[in-house]
């Protein structure tokens, strides 16, 4: 998706107000009523319907008049608030180009004040459209109407709790900097997806490495869930790092074996057929440890399982509670039977590589403050994740 971030110079501290008055407003409508729009925002002399078209003009918000005059926010618009909301706190000062594209996200490079370059993951989880989610299940019936903000939140939360606490047991993963709404900013990771690998100097060592990884990982308490080729950088050292976490579940979880066996099974696979191993020798020695396996040579969850550590459980104390893991699970698993459906995608318009590749935009610090509250971060020193917004109901 194109986020063409010079709109954001000049927007001025009303648009941002009432940018944020729709934003509150979609805790509890799907489209905001006009004149709640104007009641939130509260401006001077009915100034807010002059900002609103200057906010729709620059695709910041979508009109919607079929029930009832209104407007909800879009993509862009979300992005804009988070975007601000970080350059405020001094996390960043510039938004350069894309540097990757999921499914469920979009990821940009962004540079500090002091020239380093970070990584800004923007999550998209309700990229696949939830009507018809919704029309299968019933699950987050109490939050339907604003579930692509609070799910692309939640997912965002997630990822940065996780990324921190992996992070702080010496996983290889990127250094969890801070998040806001959708939005995480993480470090650079230097290197290529490992799908993009066509050659490794030392192709069993980095699949031992990276099979380690899982195993590790369930030793902890946790199961990735998309652990495969493209989410797992290596660089040129052959030092790999595992990204994207949004998916991950603890052991206990009720499916966690075939979550394990298939992230397993995903490693074998892979490099099987891009680098020709045969494994004809089991490997009971994974990255330095001893495993048990299988017949076939896999490692064996049940027994990785049996002594596994308590990581999950310090996740779900940290704030990130069983409660957001159940619906981002129910989503994840929703979003998997649901038909594509961008219904953003006439909002803010998609592009290809190429035209995303624009150009370092500074200047942006010189924006207004927000509110007084979103100085603070999000996340406190010790990675707890501090409740609000959508998450009271
Ligand atoms: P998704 O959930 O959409 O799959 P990912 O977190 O896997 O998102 O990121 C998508 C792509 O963006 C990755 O395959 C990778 O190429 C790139 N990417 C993600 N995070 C980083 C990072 N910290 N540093 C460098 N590239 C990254
Ligand atoms: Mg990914």
């Amino acid at each position: 998706m194109k986020l063409d971030v010079n709109a954001l110079r000049y927007l001025s501290k009303d648009d941002f107000r009432v940018l944020t008055a729709v934003e509150m407003g979609m805790r509890n409508h799907e489209i905001v009523p006009t004149e709640l729009v104007d009641r939130i925002a509260s401006l001077k002399h009915g100034g807010t319907y002059k900002v609103l078209k200057n906010l729709l003009k620059h695709k910041l918000l979508h009109h919607d008049s079929s029930k009832y005059d209104g407007f909800r926010l879009t993509y862009l618009g979300y992005d804009f608030l988070a975007i601000k909301t970080m350059v405020n706190r001094g996390v960043f000062a510039a938004v350069g180009r894309q540097i990757g594209v999921g499914k469920e996200s979009d990821i940009f490079e962004v540079a500090t004040e002091d020239g380093t370059i970070l990584a800004m993951k923007l999550h998209r989880l309700g990229r696949v459209s939830f009507r018809a989610v919704k029309s299968k299940r019933d699950y987050l019936r109490h939050r339907t109407s604003y579930n692509w903000l609070y799910l692309s939140r939640l997912a965002a939360l997630k990822e940065f709790a996780f990324m921190k606490a992996l992070g702080e047991h010496d996983f290889p993963v990127p250094r969890a900097v801070d998040c806001n709404r959708h939005c995480v900013i993480m470090s650079l990771v230097q290197g290529y997806p490992l799908v993009q690998v066509k050659q490794l100097q030392n192709p069993d060592m980095v699949f031992e490495r990276i099979l380690g990884l899982v195993v590790r990982l369930a030793e902890h308490g946790l199961i990735h869930c998309d652990f495969n080729e493209f989410n797992i950088m290596i660089d040129d050292d052959e030092k790999v790092t595992m990204i994207d976490f949004p998916q991950m579940v603890s052991v206990d979880h009720r499916n966690a074996q075939m979550y394990f066996d298939r992230d397993v099974e995903c490693v074998f696979k892979f490099f099987r057929k891009r680098f020709n191993l045969s494994f004809e020798e089991s490997p009971d020695d994974i990255d330095g440890s001893e495993v048990e396996t299988d017949e076939n040579g896999r490692p064996c969850f049940s027994s990785i399982a049996k002594g596994a550590g308590s990581l999950d459980k310090e996740l779900a104390a940290s704030g990130f509670s069983r409660k957001d893991q159940e619906d981002i699970e129910k989503l994840i698993e929703g979003e998997k039977d649901a038909d594509w459906d961008d219904e953003e995608s006439e909002d803010v318009g998609h592009s290809s590589n190429s035209e995303l590749n624009e150009s370092y935009i500074s200047g942006v610090d010189s924006l207004h403050l927000l509110e007084q509250q979103e100085q603070s971060s999000d996340c406190d020193k010790e990675g707890r994740v501090e409740k609000n917004q959508q998450n009271s109901e």
